[in-house]
């Protein structure tokens, strides 16, 4: 058994091979059947002429609609038409699950592909786009097995807030009330104390209820904490590890790439270092470019779009007004009014992929923050300990899976970033 992209090639041509897997295209005329199969590699024509197979064989290759399962053998033949350039000429057409008429036809509105996900989900555009991702996630685990990471499984079930209580999901868990994780930070650094280097991929989940092109409810969350580290050696992680996915996707999808019509010509010039501004910096050059914002205002989708769009390499935005971030950022000593930490853009227009930060040490001015920002700090008891035994200086990141499959992809909309988007509006199917 050969798959459709080991057909491909000079070498098969004359010799006899067999494939199998599901009708993406067929038409017949006359004595002749076109057909198209695709498997997880790609996609191979088979031509099925009568004669060539037995009689109930050639019947049944007529009849076979899209999507039905199948094992086909036959020739290699060169053929200039074919995709790829060659195809099989076929001695053998079985079918192995027949398909009823397929619901998803060429022009399909986005709602409908949504409803019949589970379906659309075999296009070769979100094959492909499932398969860089995954080529991003490794080249992120093998970084960090190589600088020596050691990768942990913090809990989903929860009773902390790391990002404030308004995105809060509620579950009922016996007969209380506690979250869904919107991040593992607060864990992960309780294991810096053991394991000094520790990351974990986790769901994270926020009730997001504006709907924009780069929130959902439910997403994959890539996060590390690390001991000895300050903002500056965070940075440094952020732009290795960012550029080792980048590469390792590079290698690993170029067919997926050319599939989705991605330019890869800017993905290629990644490298570190990338560029710091301040969150000074980055208001003066706002207001030069018209908008209306003034220090305190935070940077939402348009600002991050104006700050990147001339840009090919991610940019840093350093030390943001406190306001603006969560309680747990250390404050920055040469502009007490900041954080010492950082927001990594992705290029292109695209936006914020990582928001990480140093992280405060002193107990008395976690607990004031807390205590302003109203939260209930018997909660957080246990993560004030971790300041109580051994505090050292240590620093963190949180990135978003789909955030950066979505830039690296060039997609529209981060809900094909992921086989079942979770919004407001939709968790079916
Ligand atoms: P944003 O300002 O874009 O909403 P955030 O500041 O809330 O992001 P963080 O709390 O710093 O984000 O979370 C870390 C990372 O998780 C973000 O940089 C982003 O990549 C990702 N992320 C955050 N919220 C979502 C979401 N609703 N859907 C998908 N990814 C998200
Ligand atoms: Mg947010």
């Amino acid at each position: 058994m050969l798959s459709a992209k080991e057909v491909l090639s000079k070498d098969r041509v004359g010799k006899k091979v067999e494939v199998r897997g599901w009708i993406y295209r067929t038409r017949s005329s006359g004595g002749i059947v076109f057909a198209v199969l695709r498997d997880a590699t790609g996609i191979v024509q088979v031509t099925i002429k009568k004669g060539n197979v037995p009689e109930d064989q050639f019947a049944a290759a007529t009849k076979a609609g899209i999507e039905s399962s199948v094992i086909i053998a036959g020739e290699v033949a060169e053929d200039k038409r074919a995709p790829g350039g060659y195809e099989i000429r076929a001695s053998k057409f079985l079918v192995v699950g027949d398909s009823e008429a397929f619901p998803i036809t060429e022009y399909q509105s986005t709602e409908l592909l949504l409803d019949l996900r589970h379906l659309w989900i075999r296009s070769r555009e979100q094959t492909a786009i499932s398969r860089i991702k995954a080529s991003l996630l490794r080249g992120a685990r093998e970084w960090y097995h190589e600088n020596d990471y050691v990768e942990v499984t913090p809990p989903i079930i929860t009773g902390v807030a790391p990002e404030g209580s308004t995105t809060l999901f509620q579950v009922k868990y016996y007969d209380r009330i506690v979250y869904l994780s919107q991040s593992a930070q607060f864990y992960l650094e309780s294991l810096i104390y053991s394991l000094e280097r520790v990351w974990a991929l986790t769901p994270s989940f926020r009730a997001e209820k504006s709907r924009t092109p780069r929130h959902l409810s439910e997403y994959w969350h890539m996060e590390m904490e690390a001991a000895w580290v300050d903002n500056e050696g965070n940075m440094k992680v952020q732009e290795e590890l960012v550029t080792a996915m980048v590469r390792n996707a590079l290698k690993e999808c170029p067919d997926e790439f050319k599939l989705l019509k991605r330019d890869i010509r800017s993905l290629k010039k990644i490298e570190p270092p990338f560029e710091r501004m301040s969150y000074d910096e980055a208001m003066e050059y706002l207001q030069k470019k018209g908008h209306e914002i003034s220090w305190g205002s935070d940077l939402g989708a348009v600002e991050e779009r104006t700050l990147t769009i001339d840009r090919e390499i991610p940019l840093f935005v350093v030390n943001y007004p406190k306001e603006l971030k969560p309680f747990y950022m250390k404050e920055n000593p040469d502009d007490p009014r900041t954080y010492k930490n950082s927001d990594l853009l992705a290029p292109e227009g695209f936006g914020e992929i990582i928001g990480g930060s140093e992280r405060e040490t002193d107990n008395a001015l976690i607990m004031e923050r807390l205590k302003e920002k109203c939260e209930d700090t018997k909660s957080y008891e246990w993560y004030l300990d971790l300041r109580k035994y051994g505090s050292v200086p240590h620093s963190g990141f949180g990135l978003g899976m789909e955030r950066i499959v979505t830039w690296v992809c060039k997609l529209d909309h981060i809900r094909d970033a992921t086989p079942y988007p979770r919004t407001v509006a939709r968790v079916y199917p």
